[in-house]
Protein backbone atom coordinates (compact mmCIF):
# COMPACT_ATOMS: atom_id res chain seq x y z
CA UNK A 1 0.00 0.00 0.00
CA UNK A 2 1.15 3.51 -0.94
CA UNK A 3 1.90 5.64 2.28
CA UNK A 4 -0.39 9.06 2.20
CA UNK A 5 2.17 11.16 0.53
CA UNK A 6 3.89 14.74 1.87
CA UNK A 7 2.36 16.77 -1.08
CA UNK A 8 -1.22 15.42 -0.05
CA UNK A 9 -1.27 16.50 3.71
CA UNK A 10 -0.19 19.65 2.23
CA UNK A 11 -3.84 20.09 1.28
CA UNK A 12 -5.41 19.02 4.45
CA UNK A 13 -7.02 20.48 7.21
CA UNK A 14 -4.51 22.22 9.95
CA UNK A 15 -5.33 22.34 13.72
CA UNK A 16 -4.06 23.62 16.49
CA UNK A 17 -4.49 20.10 18.89
CA UNK A 18 -1.61 17.58 17.85
CA UNK A 19 -2.71 14.92 20.28
CA UNK A 20 -4.78 13.08 18.35
CA UNK A 21 -7.14 11.94 22.13
CA UNK A 22 -7.96 15.55 21.93
CA UNK A 23 -9.98 14.97 19.39
CA UNK A 24 -11.81 12.43 20.45
CA UNK A 25 -14.89 14.27 21.16
CA UNK A 26 -18.38 11.83 20.73
CA UNK A 27 -16.98 8.86 20.07
CA UNK A 28 -19.64 6.46 20.87
CA UNK A 29 -19.93 3.91 18.32
CA UNK A 30 -22.84 4.84 15.63
CA UNK A 31 -23.87 3.48 11.88
CA UNK A 32 -23.12 5.38 10.30
CA UNK A 33 -20.43 7.42 12.35
CA UNK A 34 -23.00 10.37 12.16
CA UNK A 35 -26.39 10.61 10.21
CA UNK A 36 -27.37 14.52 11.07
CA UNK A 37 -26.88 16.46 7.76
CA UNK A 38 -27.18 20.11 9.29
CA UNK A 39 -25.17 20.45 12.85
CA UNK A 40 -23.44 22.45 14.95
CA UNK A 41 -19.97 21.42 13.63
CA UNK A 42 -18.40 23.57 16.08
CA UNK A 43 -19.12 20.54 18.87
CA UNK A 44 -17.02 18.47 17.54
CA UNK A 45 -14.41 20.08 15.58
CA UNK A 46 -11.34 21.76 16.36
CA UNK A 47 -10.89 25.00 17.14
CA UNK A 48 -8.42 25.68 14.36
CA UNK A 49 -10.57 24.32 11.62
CA UNK A 50 -11.15 28.18 11.55
CA UNK A 51 -8.84 30.34 9.49
CA UNK A 52 -9.91 31.23 6.17
CA UNK A 53 -7.78 29.26 3.80
CA UNK A 54 -6.66 26.77 6.12
CA UNK A 55 -7.98 24.12 4.11
CA UNK A 56 -5.32 24.85 1.16
CA UNK A 57 -2.74 26.83 1.98
CA UNK A 58 -1.94 24.87 5.55
CA UNK A 59 -0.22 25.78 8.53
CA UNK A 60 -0.57 22.68 10.75
CA UNK A 61 -1.63 19.72 9.91
CA UNK A 62 -4.58 16.65 11.19
CA UNK A 63 -2.74 13.99 13.16
CA UNK A 64 -2.25 11.16 10.76
CA UNK A 65 -3.89 8.84 12.72
CA UNK A 66 -7.41 10.78 12.34
CA UNK A 67 -6.52 11.71 8.41
CA UNK A 68 -6.95 8.48 7.87
CA UNK A 69 -9.79 7.29 10.01
CA UNK A 70 -12.80 7.92 7.77
CA UNK A 71 -15.44 7.83 10.23
CA UNK A 72 -13.75 11.02 11.89
CA UNK A 73 -14.00 12.86 8.49
CA UNK A 74 -17.85 11.64 8.60
CA UNK A 75 -18.45 13.11 11.98
CA UNK A 76 -16.78 16.42 10.98
CA UNK A 77 -18.29 17.07 7.58
CA UNK A 78 -19.36 20.91 6.78
CA UNK A 79 -22.99 21.40 7.10
CA UNK A 80 -23.64 24.64 7.62
CA UNK A 81 -22.92 28.04 5.91
CA UNK A 82 -21.09 29.49 9.19
CA UNK A 83 -18.83 26.38 9.10
CA UNK A 84 -18.21 26.92 5.51
CA UNK A 85 -16.88 30.54 5.71
CA UNK A 86 -14.57 29.62 7.74
CA UNK A 87 -12.62 27.81 5.30
CA UNK A 88 -13.47 29.52 2.00
CA UNK A 89 -14.41 33.09 1.32
CA UNK A 90 -17.64 34.00 0.95
CA UNK A 91 -19.03 37.88 1.09
CA UNK A 92 -22.51 38.33 2.90
CA UNK A 93 -24.48 38.00 -0.27
CA UNK A 94 -23.11 34.21 -1.02
CA UNK A 95 -23.58 33.38 2.51
CA UNK A 96 -26.93 34.46 2.58
CA UNK A 97 -27.51 32.66 -1.00
CA UNK A 98 -25.83 29.16 0.55
CA UNK A 99 -27.83 29.39 3.90
CA UNK A 100 -30.99 29.51 0.77
CA UNK A 101 -30.46 26.99 -0.82
CA UNK A 102 -29.26 24.50 2.29
CA UNK A 103 -32.66 25.15 3.43
CA UNK A 104 -33.83 23.14 0.05
CA UNK A 105 -30.71 21.33 -0.70
CA UNK A 106 -28.90 20.52 2.39
CA UNK A 107 -25.26 20.81 2.37
CA UNK A 108 -22.30 17.82 3.12
CA UNK A 109 -18.80 18.35 2.25
CA UNK A 110 -16.39 15.76 4.25
CA UNK A 111 -12.75 17.54 5.35
CA UNK A 112 -10.79 15.70 3.25
CA UNK A 113 -13.30 16.48 0.09
CA UNK A 114 -12.89 20.28 0.83
CA UNK A 115 -8.72 19.75 1.65
CA UNK A 116 -9.38 19.42 -2.29
CA UNK A 117 -10.71 22.80 -2.52
CA UNK A 118 -8.53 26.02 -3.69
CA UNK A 119 -10.95 28.41 -1.72
CA UNK A 120 -9.27 31.22 -3.46
CA UNK A 121 -10.11 29.89 -7.50
CA UNK A 122 -14.09 30.93 -7.59
CA UNK A 123 -14.44 28.46 -10.34
CA UNK A 124 -12.85 25.50 -8.25
CA UNK A 125 -14.26 22.77 -10.02
CA UNK A 126 -14.25 20.87 -6.70
CA UNK A 127 -15.80 23.37 -4.98
CA UNK A 128 -18.80 23.33 -7.85
CA UNK A 129 -19.78 19.88 -7.05
CA UNK A 130 -19.69 20.20 -2.86
CA UNK A 131 -20.28 24.19 -2.23
CA UNK A 132 -24.74 25.14 -3.16
CA UNK A 133 -25.23 27.51 -5.92
CA UNK A 134 -28.05 30.26 -5.90
CA UNK A 135 -28.56 29.24 -9.30
CA UNK A 136 -30.35 25.43 -7.76
CA UNK A 137 -32.59 27.67 -6.24
CA UNK A 138 -33.34 30.11 -9.16
CA UNK A 139 -33.77 27.21 -12.09
CA UNK A 140 -35.16 25.09 -9.92
CA UNK A 141 -38.68 25.57 -12.11
CA UNK A 142 -36.30 23.37 -15.13
CA UNK A 143 -36.04 20.00 -14.70
CA UNK A 144 -37.87 16.92 -12.90
CA UNK A 145 -37.75 15.39 -9.21
CA UNK A 146 -37.05 11.88 -10.73
CA UNK A 147 -36.26 11.69 -14.06
CA UNK A 148 -35.34 8.16 -14.28
CA UNK A 149 -38.94 7.99 -12.85
CA UNK A 150 -37.01 5.17 -9.95
CA UNK A 151 -40.02 5.60 -7.55
CA UNK A 152 -42.28 4.18 -10.33
CA UNK A 153 -39.72 0.99 -10.73
CA UNK A 154 -39.69 0.36 -7.07
CA UNK A 155 -40.96 -3.34 -6.68
CA UNK A 156 -41.14 -3.10 -3.20
CA UNK A 157 -39.45 -0.40 -1.16
CA UNK A 158 -35.90 0.25 -2.33
CA UNK A 159 -35.66 -2.00 -5.05
CA UNK A 160 -35.25 -1.00 -8.82
CA UNK A 161 -36.51 -3.54 -10.88
CA UNK A 162 -36.23 -1.89 -14.86
CA UNK A 163 -34.24 -4.41 -16.92
CA UNK A 164 -34.64 -7.77 -17.09
CA UNK A 165 -31.37 -9.65 -15.58
CA UNK A 166 -30.77 -6.76 -13.29
CA UNK A 167 -32.23 -4.64 -10.09
CA UNK A 168 -31.06 -1.94 -8.35
CA UNK A 169 -31.01 -2.31 -4.36
CA UNK A 170 -31.23 1.47 -2.78
CA UNK A 171 -30.06 0.97 0.90
CA UNK A 172 -30.08 4.68 2.22
CA UNK A 173 -30.11 7.99 1.27
CA UNK A 174 -26.78 9.21 3.25
CA UNK A 175 -24.00 10.26 1.47
CA UNK A 176 -20.72 11.27 3.02
CA UNK A 177 -20.62 14.51 0.18
CA UNK A 178 -23.56 15.83 -1.13
CA UNK A 179 -22.85 16.06 -5.29
CA UNK A 180 -24.38 19.74 -5.85
CA UNK A 181 -25.84 17.29 -9.39
CA UNK A 182 -26.99 14.29 -8.03
CA UNK A 183 -29.52 12.84 -9.78
CA UNK A 184 -31.25 11.70 -6.27
CA UNK A 185 -31.30 15.22 -4.66
CA UNK A 186 -34.78 14.43 -4.26
CA UNK A 187 -33.72 12.61 -1.41
CA UNK A 188 -31.73 14.79 0.23
CA UNK A 189 -34.42 16.27 2.15
CA UNK A 190 -35.58 12.90 3.98
CA UNK A 191 -33.13 13.73 6.63
CA UNK A 192 -30.96 9.97 6.39
CA UNK A 193 -32.44 6.98 6.22
CA UNK A 194 -31.13 3.34 5.88
CA UNK A 195 -33.24 0.22 5.13
CA UNK A 196 -34.56 -1.88 7.69
CA UNK A 197 -33.92 -5.41 8.03
CA UNK A 198 -37.80 -5.78 7.20
CA UNK A 199 -37.11 -3.81 4.24
CA UNK A 200 -34.03 -5.73 3.20
CA UNK A 201 -35.80 -8.72 3.68
CA UNK A 202 -38.30 -8.07 1.36
CA UNK A 203 -35.85 -6.77 -1.16
CA UNK A 204 -34.12 -10.26 -1.35
CA UNK A 205 -37.13 -12.28 -1.13
CA UNK A 206 -37.84 -10.57 -4.47
CA UNK A 207 -33.95 -11.05 -5.45
CA UNK A 208 -35.00 -15.03 -4.76
CA UNK A 209 -38.15 -15.29 -6.54
CA UNK A 210 -37.03 -13.64 -9.82
CA UNK A 211 -34.73 -16.33 -11.08
CA UNK A 212 -34.41 -13.94 -14.21
CA UNK A 213 -31.78 -11.19 -12.08
CA UNK A 214 -28.47 -11.87 -12.96
CA UNK A 215 -26.77 -8.92 -11.34
CA UNK A 216 -27.69 -6.92 -8.43
CA UNK A 217 -26.50 -3.15 -7.87
CA UNK A 218 -25.89 -1.99 -4.33
CA UNK A 219 -26.60 1.79 -4.27
CA UNK A 220 -27.74 4.38 -2.21
CA UNK A 221 -27.55 7.38 -1.31
CA UNK A 222 -23.92 5.94 -0.85
CA UNK A 223 -23.80 2.25 0.33
CA UNK A 224 -20.89 2.26 2.23
CA UNK A 225 -21.58 4.62 4.71
CA UNK A 226 -23.19 1.41 6.43
CA UNK A 227 -20.54 -0.52 8.48
CA UNK A 228 -18.59 -3.01 6.94
CA UNK A 229 -20.88 -5.44 9.37
CA UNK A 230 -24.17 -4.37 8.41
CA UNK A 231 -22.90 -4.37 4.52
CA UNK A 232 -21.41 -8.04 5.15
CA UNK A 233 -24.60 -9.21 6.43
CA UNK A 234 -26.85 -7.93 3.56
CA UNK A 235 -24.08 -8.78 0.85
CA UNK A 236 -23.48 -12.24 1.78
CA UNK A 237 -27.32 -12.65 1.65
CA UNK A 238 -27.40 -11.73 -1.80
CA UNK A 239 -24.45 -13.80 -2.84
CA UNK A 240 -26.30 -16.64 -1.56
CA UNK A 241 -29.12 -16.04 -4.07
CA UNK A 242 -27.87 -19.00 -6.71
CA UNK A 243 -29.13 -16.98 -9.58
CA UNK A 244 -27.38 -13.56 -8.85
CA UNK A 245 -23.96 -14.20 -10.85
CA UNK A 246 -22.62 -10.89 -10.50
CA UNK A 247 -22.86 -7.77 -7.70
CA UNK A 248 -22.05 -4.06 -8.36
CA UNK A 249 -21.55 -1.35 -5.48
CA UNK A 250 -21.96 2.20 -6.89
CA UNK A 251 -20.02 4.50 -4.91
CA UNK A 252 -18.00 7.81 -4.21
CA UNK A 253 -16.47 7.25 -1.33
CA UNK A 254 -13.23 6.81 -3.41
CA UNK A 255 -13.36 10.10 -4.59
CA UNK A 256 -14.98 11.93 -1.61
CA UNK A 257 -13.36 10.04 1.51
CA UNK A 258 -11.21 6.83 0.11
CA UNK A 259 -10.23 6.23 3.72
CA UNK A 260 -13.36 4.26 4.17
CA UNK A 261 -11.65 1.29 1.53
CA UNK A 262 -9.51 0.09 4.73
CA UNK A 263 -8.32 -3.31 4.63
CA UNK A 264 -11.38 -4.61 6.84
CA UNK A 265 -14.02 -3.53 3.84
CA UNK A 266 -11.75 -5.49 1.09
CA UNK A 267 -11.08 -7.84 3.10
CA UNK A 268 -14.92 -8.55 3.37
CA UNK A 269 -15.37 -7.90 -0.24
CA UNK A 270 -12.97 -10.20 -1.52
CA UNK A 271 -15.38 -12.99 0.07
CA UNK A 272 -17.66 -12.69 -1.95
CA UNK A 273 -16.14 -11.74 -5.88
CA UNK A 274 -17.48 -11.63 -8.50
CA UNK A 275 -17.77 -8.03 -6.79
CA UNK A 276 -17.49 -5.01 -9.53
CA UNK A 277 -17.34 -1.29 -7.84
CA UNK A 278 -18.55 1.96 -9.92
CA UNK A 279 -17.27 5.23 -8.63
CA UNK A 280 -17.61 8.63 -9.79
CA UNK A 281 -14.04 10.40 -10.65
CA UNK A 282 -14.95 14.19 -12.77
CA UNK A 283 -12.09 15.90 -12.05
CA UNK A 284 -8.06 15.12 -12.04
CA UNK A 285 -8.18 17.23 -9.06
CA UNK A 286 -9.46 14.36 -7.12
CA UNK A 287 -7.20 11.87 -8.39
CA UNK A 288 -4.96 12.12 -5.20
CA UNK A 289 -2.15 9.96 -3.50
CA UNK A 290 -5.26 9.13 -1.25
CA UNK A 291 -7.54 7.98 -3.90
CA UNK A 292 -5.06 6.18 -6.17
CA UNK A 293 -4.51 4.13 -2.58
CA UNK A 294 -8.02 3.41 -1.87
CA UNK A 295 -8.58 2.09 -5.74
CA UNK A 296 -5.53 -0.37 -5.57
CA UNK A 297 -6.26 -1.70 -2.07
CA UNK A 298 -9.79 -2.46 -3.78
CA UNK A 299 -7.78 -4.28 -6.86
CA UNK A 300 -5.56 -6.39 -5.27
CA UNK A 301 -9.09 -7.37 -3.16
CA UNK A 302 -9.98 -8.90 -6.53
CA UNK A 303 -12.71 -5.68 -6.73
CA UNK A 304 -12.34 -4.27 -10.41
CA UNK A 305 -13.07 -0.71 -10.33
CA UNK A 306 -14.89 1.44 -13.26
CA UNK A 307 -15.29 5.01 -13.62
CA UNK A 308 -18.88 6.78 -14.11
CA UNK A 309 -18.22 10.71 -14.60
CA UNK A 310 -21.30 13.44 -15.14
CA UNK A 311 -20.62 16.08 -17.82
CA UNK A 312 -20.46 18.87 -15.54
CA UNK A 313 -20.50 22.88 -16.96
CA UNK A 314 -17.68 24.61 -15.46
CA UNK A 315 -16.12 21.49 -13.93
CA UNK A 316 -14.91 19.00 -16.57
CA UNK A 317 -16.62 20.07 -20.26
CA UNK A 318 -13.60 20.26 -22.43
CA UNK A 319 -11.21 17.62 -24.04
CA UNK A 320 -8.34 19.09 -21.95
CA UNK A 321 -9.39 18.09 -18.54
CA UNK A 322 -11.47 14.97 -19.83
CA UNK A 323 -8.04 13.25 -21.14
CA UNK A 324 -6.04 14.36 -18.80
CA UNK A 325 -8.73 12.71 -16.08
CA UNK A 326 -9.10 9.61 -18.24
CA UNK A 327 -5.47 9.37 -18.85
CA UNK A 328 -4.52 9.61 -14.99
CA UNK A 329 -7.92 7.11 -13.86
CA UNK A 330 -5.85 4.54 -16.39
CA UNK A 331 -2.57 5.31 -14.03
CA UNK A 332 -4.17 4.56 -11.09
CA UNK A 333 -5.93 1.19 -12.79
CA UNK A 334 -9.29 2.41 -13.00
CA UNK A 335 -11.52 1.91 -16.04
CA UNK A 336 -13.05 5.04 -17.61
CA UNK A 337 -16.59 3.63 -18.17
CA UNK A 338 -19.18 5.95 -18.66
CA UNK A 339 -19.64 10.12 -19.10
CA UNK A 340 -22.74 10.92 -18.65
CA UNK A 341 -24.93 13.76 -19.68
CA UNK A 342 -26.13 15.57 -16.63
CA UNK A 343 -29.37 14.56 -16.17
CA UNK A 344 -32.65 16.77 -15.99
CA UNK A 345 -32.71 16.88 -12.44
CA UNK A 346 -34.23 19.88 -10.59
CA UNK A 347 -31.66 22.14 -9.26
CA UNK A 348 -28.92 21.31 -11.53
CA UNK A 349 -29.79 22.85 -14.64
CA UNK A 350 -26.56 25.70 -13.93
CA UNK A 351 -24.56 22.64 -14.40
CA UNK A 352 -25.94 20.78 -17.47
CA UNK A 353 -24.32 21.18 -21.12
CA UNK A 354 -26.15 20.58 -24.16
CA UNK A 355 -25.36 17.22 -25.36
CA UNK A 356 -23.14 18.68 -28.20
CA UNK A 357 -20.46 19.19 -26.03
CA UNK A 358 -20.44 15.51 -25.04
CA UNK A 359 -20.24 14.14 -28.57
CA UNK A 360 -17.48 17.03 -29.44
CA UNK A 361 -15.51 15.83 -26.45
CA UNK A 362 -15.46 12.31 -27.23
CA UNK A 363 -14.46 12.91 -30.93
CA UNK A 364 -11.57 15.37 -29.08
CA UNK A 365 -10.42 12.47 -27.26
CA UNK A 366 -10.95 9.76 -30.06
CA UNK A 367 -7.51 9.18 -31.53
CA UNK A 368 -5.86 11.13 -29.50
CA UNK A 369 -5.39 8.93 -26.76
CA UNK A 370 -5.43 5.01 -26.46
CA UNK A 371 -9.24 3.68 -26.84
CA UNK A 372 -9.32 2.49 -23.25
CA UNK A 373 -9.19 6.78 -21.56
CA UNK A 374 -12.54 7.13 -23.75
CA UNK A 375 -15.72 6.57 -21.99
CA UNK A 376 -18.73 5.68 -23.44
CA UNK A 377 -21.01 8.98 -23.81
CA UNK A 378 -24.89 8.44 -22.72
CA UNK A 379 -28.03 9.78 -22.81
CA UNK A 380 -29.77 8.26 -19.48
CA UNK A 381 -33.39 9.00 -20.77
CA UNK A 382 -36.27 10.12 -19.22
CA UNK A 383 -39.06 8.39 -17.52
CA UNK A 384 -36.74 5.18 -17.11
CA UNK A 385 -36.34 5.10 -21.03
CA UNK A 386 -32.73 3.60 -20.37
CA UNK A 387 -29.21 4.65 -21.62
CA UNK A 388 -28.50 5.80 -25.18
CA UNK A 389 -25.38 6.02 -26.37
CA UNK A 390 -23.96 9.22 -28.37
CA UNK A 391 -20.83 9.17 -30.57
CA UNK A 392 -19.54 11.61 -32.94
CA UNK A 393 -20.62 10.63 -36.58
CA UNK A 394 -17.60 8.64 -38.71
CA UNK A 395 -20.02 7.64 -41.41
CA UNK A 396 -20.54 10.14 -43.71
CA UNK A 397 -22.02 8.01 -46.60
CA UNK A 398 -23.11 4.19 -47.29
CA UNK A 399 -24.17 2.39 -50.79
CA UNK A 400 -24.14 -1.48 -50.71
CA UNK A 401 -20.86 -2.10 -51.70
CA UNK A 402 -18.86 0.45 -49.77
CA UNK A 403 -19.02 3.44 -46.71
CA UNK A 404 -17.48 6.41 -46.85
CA UNK A 405 -15.88 6.95 -43.35
CA UNK A 406 -13.70 9.70 -41.76
CA UNK A 407 -10.99 9.26 -39.99
CA UNK A 408 -10.13 11.32 -36.32
CA UNK A 409 -7.77 13.65 -38.50
CA UNK A 410 -10.92 14.45 -40.90
CA UNK A 411 -9.81 12.29 -43.50
CA UNK A 412 -11.82 10.43 -45.69
CA UNK A 413 -11.66 7.00 -46.58
CA UNK A 414 -13.34 4.48 -48.79
CA UNK A 415 -14.40 1.37 -47.00
CA UNK A 416 -15.27 -1.86 -49.22
CA UNK A 417 -18.54 -3.58 -47.29
CA UNK A 418 -17.91 -7.14 -47.43
CA UNK A 419 -20.68 -9.14 -49.52
CA UNK A 420 -20.10 -12.71 -47.67
CA UNK A 421 -23.76 -12.13 -46.45
CA UNK A 422 -25.70 -14.82 -43.90
CA UNK A 423 -27.67 -16.47 -47.28
CA UNK A 424 -24.33 -17.05 -48.85
CA UNK A 425 -22.89 -18.32 -45.40
CA UNK A 426 -25.54 -20.70 -44.73
CA UNK A 427 -25.51 -21.75 -48.61
CA UNK A 428 -21.57 -22.25 -47.98
CA UNK A 429 -22.13 -24.21 -44.81
CA UNK A 430 -23.41 -26.76 -47.10
CA UNK A 431 -19.85 -27.62 -48.81
CA UNK A 432 -16.55 -26.11 -48.82
CA UNK A 433 -16.20 -25.39 -52.11
CA UNK A 434 -18.76 -23.41 -52.40
CA UNK A 435 -17.71 -21.11 -49.93
CA UNK A 436 -14.18 -21.00 -51.54
CA UNK A 437 -15.78 -19.85 -54.58
CA UNK A 438 -18.14 -17.07 -52.40
CA UNK A 439 -14.64 -16.24 -50.87
CA UNK A 440 -12.36 -16.03 -53.71
CA UNK A 441 -15.20 -13.94 -55.37
CA UNK A 442 -15.41 -11.02 -52.62
CA UNK A 443 -11.33 -10.93 -52.32
CA UNK A 444 -11.44 -10.42 -56.58
CA UNK A 445 -14.43 -7.61 -56.05
CA UNK A 446 -12.19 -6.27 -53.20
CA UNK A 447 -9.37 -5.36 -56.06
CA UNK A 448 -11.64 -3.87 -58.43
S1 LIG B 1 -22.55 10.21 -3.95
FE1 LIG B 1 -24.02 9.75 -5.56
S2 LIG B 1 -25.99 9.58 -4.52
FE2 LIG B 1 -24.59 10.65 -3.12
S3 LIG B 1 -24.88 12.83 -3.52
FE3 LIG B 1 -23.18 12.15 -4.81
S4 LIG B 1 -24.14 11.62 -6.78
FE4 LIG B 1 -25.78 11.69 -5.21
Amino acid sequence: MKATSTATRTRSIPMVKKNPADYETIEAEEEPPGTRTISPETERLPAQFSSIGSAYGLTKQVPESLWRDWKWHFRNRVTSVDYLGKFIPLSPEEQSNVKLVTSRYPMSITPYYLSLINPFNPDDPVKKQAVPSVLEITMSSMGMEDPLAEKEDSVVPGLVHRYPDRALMVLTDICPMFCRHCTRKREWRHGGWMRTDSEIGAMLDYLRRHKGIRDVIISGGDPLTLSTKRLETIISRVRAIKHVEIIRIGTRFPVVLPQRIDDELCSMLSKYSPIWLNTHFNHPQEITPEAAEACDRLLRSGVPVNNQSVLLRGVNDNVETMLKLCQGLLKIKVRPYYLFQCDEVQGTEHLRTPVETGIKIIEGMRGHTSGLAIPTFVVDLVNGGGKVPLQPNYLLAQTEDHLLLRNYGGNTYLYRNPHLQIDDISTAACGGDVIQELLLDSRLKGRN
